[in-house]
């Protein structure tokens, strides 16, 4: 199995001003299969980009109707299904992501989801999903329906908090992984509704106690700190380890011994402002955050409901 991140960046403005890529994430061959989970903007061309190919996926998973998680999934269905000519995949999704729910979706036509299986993610109800299984994780969030995912293949499991504030239960949900990615959108103590800061990663994974930790879905203040010292400082907490993905972040995951790993920073061949290199941060603490306040730009969500 391999993990490859097609962009660390989350949450709306991170995703309109592109200073980290919203592409989503890959795990490719697990059970022989691949998976585009998330692909927000631009995910279609940052797949391209570190040399992935689109038409060998069997499932997209969608987490919730928010455009940095949804944006690029129909045209990644349609890679999928030689462009909606075969029976092809599975589409993974919360209620709202397949069905609409309330305000919230539906994210992907009926027509996008003409040719393919779905599943419709509930918390606790085990699915299968080619030769995998896969559960929904219950998550407080703008969007009521959205939904992390906990995927087991043989007893392996990979837990994703998707977009989520911290709460009581939040660690049960996530219980017995293997490897835990969460959004992590903040730095230090300053979480806000609906998203989790540091802090709160390292209470959670002091609880699930992963062999593995990643922070994905970076939001501007955690851009503008760093995000590799603040994943040093989870993991000097915590005593797992942890790592701030990065664009075109890979590693392969070794079933018999997850801690054991290399990161591989794939080529970033095509864009000038982006780099897979961690070195950058001077640059992007400049550019990012000074700009983003005199913009009035946060990424707080203000209104949150759980559905009961
Ligand atoms: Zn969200």
């Amino acid at each position: 199995m391999k993990i490859t991140f097609l962009g660390s960046g989350g949450g709306r403005f991170s995703a309109i001003s592109q200073r980290r890529m919203t592409g989503g994430f890959r795990i490719d061959n697990i059970g022989g299969k691949n998976y585009h989970i998330d692909p927000g903007p631009g995910a279609l061309i940052r797949t391209y980009q570190f040399g992935f190919d689109p038409r060998n996926l069997s499932g997209v998973i969608v987490s919730h109707s928010h455009t940095d998680h949804y944006n690029d999934a129909e045209i990644l269905i349609e890679a999928m299904t030689k462009g909606m000519t075969r029976e092809y995949g599975t589409i993974v999704g919360s209620q709202s992501v397949l069905e609409g729910y309330e305000r919230w979706g539906p994210c992907i036509s009926s027509y996008h989801k003409s040719k393919s299986d779905k599943i419709v993610l509930q918390p606790d109800k085990w699915a299968q999903l080619d030769n995998i299984k896969i559960k929904g994780t219950r998550t407080s969030h703008g969007d009521p329906t959205g939904t992390g995912f906990q995927m087991d293949y043989n007893g392996f499991k990979v837990s994703y908090t998707s977009d989520t504030g911290y709460f009581e239960g939040l660690a049960d949900e996530h219980k017995g992984a293997d490897i835990l990615i969460a959004s992590v959108l903040r730095p230090g103590n300053r979480s806000i509704n609906g998203h989790m800061c540091s802090r709160n990663f390292i209470d959670l994974i002091n609880e699930v106690e992963p062999q593995v930790a990643v922070m994905t879905h970076l939001g501007l203040k955690m851009i503008s700190s760093n995000p590799v010292t603040e994943a040093k400082k989870v993991s000097k907490n915590t005593g797992v380890k942890t790592i701030a993905a990065y664009d075109g972040l890979s590693f392969n995951v070794n079933y018999n011994n997850p801690k054991r790993f290399r990161l591989i920073s794939l080529k970033d061949v095509q864009s000038s402002i982006h780099s897979t290199y961690h070195t950058l941060y001077d640059s992007e603490r400049k550019n990012t955050y000074q700009l983003a306040f005199k913009n009035k730009e946060f990424d707080e969500v203000s209104i949150i409901k759980r559905r009961q």
